[in-house]
C-alpha cells in the first residue's frame, strides 16, 4: 500500500512539473475578505497556447470529506483575471475555519494547471483581533485587555499540557479557540441566530467558537475553557473514520478531569449515590445524558467518577492505551480489555466496588433501557456544513459547584446515541 501511494506520488510530482512548464501560468492569489458574506478569491492566469475557457477553485475545510468545487467568473482570454466569491455565510463557515485551496485552470487547446495547495484561515475582518499562540493552541480575541487573553490562553495551554501528558499523545494539529464578547456579534455571522447558545465546538477542525464576556468570572474560564478543548483534543486523539467512538462517560470523565476546579463535590456525589442505592449504571452514559438537571448532574459526575477511577488504578499509562485502542477503531469492551485486562461489565463492577459497593451488587438498568435516548431535534443545533457541537449559554439552574452542560452531550452524544439508535433499526430490518 505503501508503495502504491509512493508511487502514486512520485507521478504526481512528475505530473505537477509537467503542468507547472507548460502552457500556463499564474499569478499570486487575492483574496478579499468580507466575512461574514463572502471571501472572494481572484487570480490572474494566462496561457502561451490558447484562450482561458475554465477556472476552477478546489476548497477543502479541515475534516470536511468533499471538496467544494467553485467555478470562477471571467472574461475567455489568453489573460484573465477570474474570481469566485464564497458564500461564507450560506454556507455557515465558521471564523478561524482552516481551508485549503487549489485552482485548476483549462485553455481552449486542452491545457491543464492545477495549483499547489495554499492555506487559508477564515478571519471575522469586522473586528480587531488579539492573538496569543503556542504551538499547541491559538487564541484569538477582540474584547478586553491583554491580561483577560492570557488568562484564557494560560487556562488552555495549561489544561493542554496537561493532556499531553497523561495521554502522551501529541495534537496532529494545532486547537483554535475563537472568543467573541456577546451574542449579538456571534449571532453576527450566523444564518441563523440561537439565543440559547454559548458557543460551538468544530470538532474536525479543532476549532472551537465560545461566547466569553470579557467582565467573565475567572472560575468559568478555568471550568469551561479545560472542558472544550479538552473535547477537541479528545476527538483528535481517539476519532476512527470505521468507529462509533469512545462512549459519552469517557469523553465527557475525561473532558471534567481535566477542569481547573475540584472534582471532590462531584466525586462524593457518586459516592453518596453508591451507597443509598441511586447510582446510575454507567452503561446508560453511552449516548446522550439526559433526563433531570439532577440525573444529569449525577450522570456526569459518574463519568468523572469512571475516569478518576479508570487513571487512579491503571495510571496515565492505561488511559493512553484506552484511548490509542479507540483512535485504532476497537470497540469499548476490546478497547478496556487492551488498557485494563477487563471488558466494559467487568470494569464496571471493579468501579463499583471502588466506590464501595458490594460485590456482585453492580445496579442493572431497566431492561427497557438500552441505550440513553437521545434529546429531541428541536434542541439540537441547525444543520451545519460540518459536525459541529454547541455549548449552551449558562449553567442551568439549580445545581452547584459551577457544573454546566457542556455542548457534546446535545450534539455529539446525541448523535451517539442515534447511530445506535439506526444501528439496532438496521439490524432488526435485515434480520427480517
Ligand atoms: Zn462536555
Amino acid at each position: 500500500m505503501r508503495a502504491t501511494l509512493g508511487v502514486l506520488a512520485l507521478c504526481g510530482l512528475l505530473l505537477a512539473f509537467t503542468l507547472a512548464s507548460g502552457p500556463i501560468t499564474v499569478g499570486e492569489t487575492k483574496i478579499t475578505n468580507d466575512y461574514p458574506e463572502t471571501v472572494t478569491f481572484e487570480i490572474d492566469a494566462s496561457s502561451a497556447a490558447a484562450s482561458i475557457v475554465s477556472v476552477k477553485i478546489n476548497l477543502l475545510t479541515r475534516g470536511d470529506t468533499s471538496t467544494l468545487i467553485g467555478t470562477a467568473e471571467f472574461t475567455p482570454g489568453k489573460q484573465v483575471t477570474a474570481r469566485y466569491a464564497w458564500k461564507t455565510r450560506q454556507a455557515q463557515v465558521p471564523p478561524g475555519a482552516p481551508v485549503q485551496y487549489t485552482w485548476t485552470i483549462r485553455d481552449e487547446a486542452g491545457n491543464e494547471l492545477v495549483t499547489e495547495p495554499q492555506d487559508y484561515t477564515v478571519t471575522d475582518a469586522r473586528f480587531t483581533w488579539q492573538t496569543r499562540e503556542n504551538e499547541d493552541v491559538a487564541l484569538w480575541w477582540y474584547a478586553g485587555n491583554a491580561r483577560f487573553g492570557e488568562s484564557v490562553f494560560d487556562a488552555a495551554a495549561r489544561a493542554l499540557a496537561a493532556m499531553k501528558q497523561h495521554t502522551g499523545q501529541s495534537l496532529p494539529y494545532r486547537i483554535h479557540i475563537v472568543l467573541y464578547a456577546n451574542n449579538e456579534d456571534f449571532n453576527s455571522w450566523h444564518r441563523y441566530a440561537r439565543e440559547w447558545v454559548g458557543g460551538e465546538a468544530y470538532s474536525q477542525m479543532g476549532l472551537t467558537v465560545q461566547i466569553v464576556p470579557p467582565r467573565n468570572t475567572s472560575q468559568w474560564i478555568q471550568k469551561v475553557v479545560p472542558h472544550e478543548i479538552a473535547h477537541l483534543f479528545f476527538y483528535q486523539v481517539t476519532s476512527n473514520p470505521l468507529s462509533l467512538g469512545p462512549p459519552t462517560w469517557l469523553n465527557e470523565g475525561f473532558a471534567q478531569y481535566h477542569e481547573f476546579s475540584s472534582p471532590a463535590a462531584e466525586l462524593s456525589l457518586v459516592r453518596r449515590s453508591a451507597q443509598s442505592g441511586d447510582l446510575i449504571p454507567l452503561r446508560l452514559a453511552t449516548g446522550n445524558l439526559t433526563g433531570s438537571d439532577e440525573r444529569i448532574r449525577l450522570l456526569y459526575a459518574e463519568s468523572l467518577s469512571a475516569v478518576t477511577f479508570l487513571i487512579e488504578r491503571w495510571g496515565d499509562a492505561g488511559l493512553a492505551q484506552l484511548l490509542a485502542a479507540y483512535k485504532a477503531g476497537r470497540n469499548t469492551d476490546a478497547a478496556l480489555m487492551e488498557a485494563t485486562g477487563l471488558n466494559f461489565e467487568e470494569f464496571q463492577e471493579a468501579w463499583w466496588e471502588w466506590l464501595g459497593g458490594a460485590s456482585g451488587m453492580y445496579p442493572t438498568p431497566p431492561a427497557s433501557a438500552g441505550v440513553a435516548t437521545p434529546r429531541p431535534p428541536a434542541l439540537r443545533p441547525t444543520v451545519p456544513p460540518l459536525p459541529v457541537t454547541a455549548t449552551p449559554a449558562r449553567p442551568p439552574r439549580g445545581t452547584s459547584g459551577g457544573w454546566f452542560l457542556c455542548g457534546l452531550c446535545i450534539c455529539c452524544a446525541g448523535m451517539a446515541g442515534m447511530s445506535a439508535v439506526l444501528l439496532v433499526l438496521v439490524v432488526r430490518a435485515l434480520k427480517r
